[in-house]
């Protein structure tokens, strides 16, 4: 059984094709999926597109690329917008440091605000971090924020890695690994134990190698299981169990609504 842990399964790019691709996606053995919102509006899309497919959990928050139409006020509804259905982490959520993305000042204060909303509700984060991994540090430890998650689509070092499984979390590992020239990417991940990550596409976006300017869609989890497998030199079926595992670990209400 595969899971994508992080697609965004509810942007409108999907709308025409959603059911038909859930359906191809359940006959390929991608049986759950993880949707974190990204701005306050699409909270209600996924809320609505939630109740229709039983096989997705979702995550809610203000994802720090998209901050510049947010306010703080929206991170009061946050903590009440949790306890909807099948919700298992607060995200997508963090710092990106992109030069088109608004201060980082700015991104700090409603990254912290939002860790605060999670560590009271006792939900891992789904965390994006982009050339921000030492100021994401520094804002999970001034929250004293300990509920783990996953930093998504990590490319950093062997030793940032470290420091945040140390933390609890994991790291989420996508279609970055099936370009031949990701050499860094590859051998951080040949390193790691196998505890230490889960896999996801990021879909519509980090097309494969080889499908550059394509869409992305969740039916790429099982290259990216293979291509982890073979850089990894291990089975995929052992990549498959143990990638679940760790999501059980990490998003402990993942099996709380049962599918
Ligand atoms: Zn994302």
């Amino acid at each position: 059984m595969f899971i994508d842990s992080h697609c965004h399964f509810d942007f409108d790019v999907f709308n025409d094709q959603r059911d038909e691709l859930m359906a191809r996606c359940l006959d390929h053995g991608i049986l759950g999926f993880l949707v974190p919102a990204t701005t306050f509006i699409s909270w209600r899309r996924l809320d609505m597109l939630i109740e229709r497919y039983p096989q997705w959990r979702a995550a809610y928050g203000l994802h720090p690329y998209f901050l510049k139409e947010a306010s703080l006020e929206q991170v009061d509804f946050l903590g009440e917008q949790c306890e909807a259905k099948r919700v298992v982490a607060v995200g997508e959520i963090g710092l990106d440091c992109w030069p088109s993305a608004v201060d980082i000042n700015v991104q700090m204060n409603f990254f912290k605000r939002q860790l605060s909303v999670a560590k009271s509700l006792r939900l891992p984060v789904i965390v994006h971090a982009r050339k921000s991994y030492d100021l994401v540090l520094k804002c999970l430890r001034e929250v004293g924020f300990k509920e783990g998650g996953v930093i998504h689509a990590f490319n950093g070092s062997f030793e940032q890695a470290k420091r945040f499984l140390d933390l609890g979390f994991v790291l989420g590992v996508g279609g970055t690994v099936t370009y031949p020239r990701a050499n860094k990417a590859r051998r951080v991940l040949s390193a790691l134990e196998s505890s230490a990550f889960i896999l996801e596409t990021d879909s519509p976006d980090m097309p494969l190698n080889g499908f550059q300017g394509q869409n992305n869609t969740p039916l790429s989890i099982p290259f990216i299981a293979q291509c982890v497998a073979t850089i990894r030199e291990e089975d995929v079926e052992q990549i498959t169990m143990q990638t679940y595992a760790n999501l059980l670990r990490v998003f402990p209400k993942w099996n709380e609504d049962l599918l």
